[in-house]
């Protein structure tokens, strides 16, 4: 009998604190019909990764390989596979929707309640040194992007982008408040509207990320500890308030976040930390046809959308910490400190 291929992986043994994440050789999995085997140049680690890894989301089932901001390169496809060869760079998105309900067949696939495994939840992910993934999960590389930039598009760049630019429609020269300003998808929000020729105004509540942020390119920065940042944000735009507020915090940001909003103006709501229900005096509302938007990250199309914008730009994801694979553990004790700015990346 022919011995089994093995890979290094760090496998979510049970759910708990970091330590459960065990770095550990794996048989190493062969692509089926539709499948592609990924070999992984790198992995980001996400905020839902430590909200799985807890045991906060039930869908996820032990052992697991978790890690959905993947990019590398195909080193076998499966059985019908015609989009994808060896050696195509590609990234991923993070759910597979089933591309036949209502909500797929009219565009939406966001929205779609039948998703098929979702990478490193209900299918083994990136946190290893290959994923089988299914077809429909990938897209590829523009010609030359590195993957250390392309892992971040689907869930740290794609929420912002859709948020400043199809929510918020933002040109040249307005106006974009961002709540939650130094973490990855602020970080990248403050990028892309800086791409736009259009000025960020950045909300965070610690006067030690001020610098980071400003280096980042944010053109304001506001220390705000408290949510109430209206008034300074109304104050620096000449007192007409902002064409568009990418929303990352939630609840305890949403007042300070209507507060900033032009007439016209849009919220994009992209985080919720809190679960707490929110006060909107529909009357401004009215007034000034202010519109709110929920945004969720990219599907297949957005990523390959967000991917070229990225790449176009010369955008350079900020990375805190690189590490190798084996440190999951420790990955995850750093990205649970509010000291972190930007993201981590894991290279098997
Ligand atoms: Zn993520
Ligand atoms: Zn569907």
């Amino acid at each position: 009998m022919m011995e089994q291929a093995m890979m290094k992986a760090v496998v979510l043994r049970a759910f708990g604190e970091p330590e459960v994440l065990e770095y550990a050789d794996v048989i190493r999995p062969e692509p089926g019909p539709g499948e592609v085997l990924v070999e992984i140049c790198c992995c980001g680690v996400c905020h839902l990764d430590l909200i799985l890894r807890k045991g906060m989301r039930s869908r996820v089932k032990p052992p697991r390989i978790m890690g959905h901001e993947l990019a590398g390169t195909v080193s076998a496809v499966g059985e019908g596979v015609r989009d994808f060869a060896p050696g195509d760079r590609v990234a991923s998105f993070n759910f597979q929707a089933c591309g036949e309900c209502e909500d797929c067949r009219r565009g939406r696939p966001s929205l779609c309640r039948q998703t098929q495994g979702d990478i490193g939840q209900t299918r083994d992910g990136g946190y290893a040194q290959y994923a089988c993934l299914r077809q429909g999960n990938l897209v590829k590389l523009p010609e030359g992007m590195p993957f250390e930039h392309a892992c971040f598009g689907a869930c740290v760049f794609a929420p912002p982008y859709k948020a400043i630019r199809h929510v918020g429609r933002i040109r040249a020269g307005q106006w974009v408040v961002i709540t939650g300003a130094s973490g990855g998808l602020g970080l990248a929000a403050i990028q892309i509207v800086r791409a736009l020729g259009a000025r960020s105004i950045a909300i965070t509540g610690s006067q030690g990320k001020v610098d980071a942020l400003r280096a980042a390119g944010a053109d304001e920065v506001v220390v705000s500890p408290d949510g109430a940042f209206g008034e300074e944000v109304r104050r620096l735009t000449g007192g007409r308030g902002v064409d568009l507020v990418v929303e990352l915090i939630g609840s305890p940001t949403f007042d300070g976040a209507m507060r900033s909003l032009a007439p016209g103006g849009r919220c994009a709501v992209i985080g919720e930390l809190h679960g707490t229900p929110v006060n909107i005096n529909l009357g401004l509302l009215i007034l000034k046809e202010w519109e709110i938007k929920g945004v969720q990250s990219a599907d297949r199309e957005e990523l390959v959308e967000v991917l070229g914008f990225m790449h176009e730009h010369g955008i350079v994801p900020t990375v805190w910490r690189k590490l190798p694979l084996s440190q999951a553990a420790q990955a995850h004790h750093l990205l649970g400190d509010r000291s972190v700015i930007g993201r981590i990346l894991l290279v098997p």
